[in-house]
């Protein structure tokens, strides 16, 4: 027997092993510091009271004979991917309920489409980027080619026609980085794609931290992005499904390569190797596309939506450089006077006692810049920010 060895090839991620053992550390010698953490990249507030509702009322369903469900549709129910087509419809992207694939969240099927894809493909990931993109790659023992992200660019990279591509990973507005792509640049992508025949794996999974009318939640709000990206998206930040796992990926029917339909490719590795998710979890997100569902889940979103305000407003009136912060949750600032990520992230810890995450943990190109996010509390947040103002006056 030989293990897959590729395997031995990822880095290991020591990220937030790190970051625990330090807070640990300072907190032993420091008992009586109060650590604020900025770096928490999971949601906070609890499921809406329209979501808890409906979970409660298909818990009650599965006690019935007449109500009872067995397996489901592996690709999910129709009431879900209708809810789904709808509310891509509520802004413009136009889809079919066939096109839409419910899954236990995008992490996984970020992963599992490598299934459908020929191995020599070559694959553009952006540098810094989510992990997920890059070692699910990695694992399956192809070599990606990075894209720069960096400052000049304002941590969007646009296609670079020199660099070959098949399989190109875009995520907007992004993780770590907070960036958005305006639709301009997105056709930009779109019409590379299209030229060079390569598909486009989109995340959307921060989609709903959009406000701003002119930038584009989905990808298949630009021209021709029918017949050449995937989109990716969940319930986890929209909704707060972190912990109850709702994800769905739209594979459009005009996904054509080598005669073949992406659509009917991807039906047949989940109708083969998934077998759906939970009735009583789909009827949840099922809640989460109800009026009243929206409206809820709209006040939890605002509310995370202030804290990155709050944050951006502070780096603004300090003269400090980020992306991030007006339609997405995350803020990505350049690491005061040269610093490392690390020694910022150190810096931080023992002057203001605040935490967030070195950018250096998503790749080189995130060296010298730190991530902060709006997953905290309010007050929490308040309070960071008027340390951090201290700090910097102080310097
Ligand atoms: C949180 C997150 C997701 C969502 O993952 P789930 O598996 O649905 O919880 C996807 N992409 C990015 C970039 C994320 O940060």
């Amino acid at each position: 027997m030989k293990i897959n060895s590729n395997y031995l090839n990822l880095e290991e991620s020591y990220l937030f092993s790190t970051i625990a053992r330090k807070i640990e550390e300072y907190q032993k010698e420091n008992k009586d510091a109060k650590i604020i953490r900025l770096g928490i990249g999971d949601v906070t507030l609890p499921l809406a009271e329209e979501v808890i509702k409906s979970l409660h009322k298909a818990v009650d369903d599965m006690a019935d004979k007449s109500t009872f469900k067995g397996y489901g549709p592996e690709q999910g129910y129709g009431f879900l991917r209708d809810a789904v087509r709808d509310y891509y419809g509520s802004y413009g992207a136009k889809l079919e309920s066939t096109e839409i694939f419910i899954s236990d969240g995008a992490k996984s099927d970020l992963a599992n489409i490598l299934d459908i894809f020929h191995i020599d493909n070559r694959v553009l990931v952006p540098n810094p980027v989510y992990p997920v993109y890059l070692d699910t790659n990695i694992m399956l023992g192809r070599n990606v080619t990075f894209i720069d992200a960096n400052m000049e660019n304002g941590f969007l990279p646009l296609p670079d026609e020199s660099i070959p591509a098949d399989i190109i990973y875009l995520c907007s507005p992004n993780n770590p980085t907070g960036a958005v792509y305006t639709r301009e640049a997105l056709q930009k992508w779109v019409n590379y794609a299209l030229k060079c025949n390569a598909v486009i794996l989109f995340d959307s999974a921060y989609e709903s931290y959009i406000v701003d009318k002119d930038l584009p939640r989905s990808i298949y709000e630009i021209e021709g992005a029918k017949s050449c990206a995937i989109e990716f998206n969940s319930l986890s930040k929209t909704a707060g499904f972190t912990g109850t796992r709702l994800g769905y990926t739209i594979v459009p029917h005009s996904l054509v390569f080598e005669g073949v339909s992406l659509n009917k490719l991807w039906l047949r590795r989940q109708t083969t190797k998934f077998n759906g998710v939970p009735y009583v979890i789909q009827k949840a997100a099922e809640a989460v596309f109800t009026e009243e569902g929206q409206r809820e889940i709209r006040a939890n979103i605002e509310y995370y939506r202030e804290n990155a305000r709050i944050i951006a407003e502070t780096l603004d009136s300090l003269g400090v450089w980020y992306t991030g912060g007006k339609n997405s949750p995350y803020i990505w600032l350049k690491a005061f006077d040269g610093m490392t990520s690390w020694e910022f992230f150190d810096y931080l810890l023992r002057e203001a006692n605040i935490v967030g995450t070195p950018g250096a943990g998503f790749g080189a190109n995130g060296e010298g810049f730190f991530r902060l996010t709006a997953f905290g509390n309010r007050e929490n947040t308040i309070e960071a920010m008027e340390r951090l103002k201290r700090l910097r006056n102080r310097a």
